[in-house]
């Protein structure tokens, strides 16, 4: 079980100054002490998929599987997520996955491990991960699943369920817009003339699960999903 604490040194000590690239970042992010959740957890979960993506989607934290495994979105919500992204119509191959904390906050019950949703302190400490995976991404689409993604790239007043399906550019509530929304760069790393990433929400997959109408949940997804879709094209 973990115990709930105000303060945390956060992640940015633990990521390396010269640190150039996605793999660099993972392997630096197995050590992070940054929030007293790298205790219970068996590991970092870190992002994984195309360094290249035109899309990026942006989820809570870790499940139980993918503690186990040490890979994002393997376990029941990333299942559903990625048949949300075959059906939208959307490229797998051409993703990058993420989480907003990187290790699993869970309650311990018996021998299960009941998801705990994290604390604005995990959230705020582990951040430093998310824009130093920014840095080396330029996606044109951010897609933030769900309230805890949201929160840590647009502040804690965007409202997903206000906003859920619209592409829309960085809201002024977020806070440091420009950790996340990274004008492309061209071949010669020079900045290209490509708009900066524009944004969508949308619920988690792991909310499509909970609900009582999962078919239409699951709908609802995709029908924000093919949004972005269609913008791609
Ligand atoms: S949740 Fe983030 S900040 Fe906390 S220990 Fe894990 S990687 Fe570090």
């Amino acid at each position: 079980m973990t115990d709930k604490t105000d303060t945390a040194p956060g992640a940015q000590q633990f990521i390396p100054p010269d640190a150039d690239s996605l793999d660099a970042l993972r392997a630096a992010a197995a050590d992070c002490r940054g929030c007293e959740l790298h205790g219970p957890a068996s590991q970092t979960v870190f992002g994984r998929g195309d360094a290249h993506a035109r899309l990026v989607f942006v989820g809570e934290q870790p499940g139980d599987m993918e503690d186990q495994k040490g890979l994002p979105f393997v376990g029941p919500a990333g299942r559903l997520l990625r048949k949300a992204v075959d059906d939208a119509g959307l490229d797998p191959a051409h993703i990058y996955l993420t989480n907003a904390v990187k290790h699993f906050r869970f309650e311990l019950r018996g021998k299960r491990r009941i998801h705990q949703t994290p604390d604005r302190v995990h959230i705020v400490a582990c951040r430093p991960w998310l824009v130093a995976e920014f840095a080396q991404l330029h996606p044109e689409i951010v897609v933030v699943l769900g309230a805890t993604a949201a929160k840590a790239l647009l502040g804690p007043t965007f409202r997903v369920t206000r906003s859920r399906g619209e592409l829309m550019p960085w809201p002024a509530s977020a806070q440091h817009p420009e950790d996340f929304t990274r004008v492309p760069v061209d071949a010669d790393g020079k900045r290209a003339a490509a708009p900066p990433a524009r944004l969508l929400a949308t619920i988690h997959p792991s909310a499509v699960l909970r609900a009582d109408d999962q078919d239409k949940a699951y709908e609802g997804l995709v029908a924000d999903l093919t949004v972005v879709a269609r913008a791609l094209k």
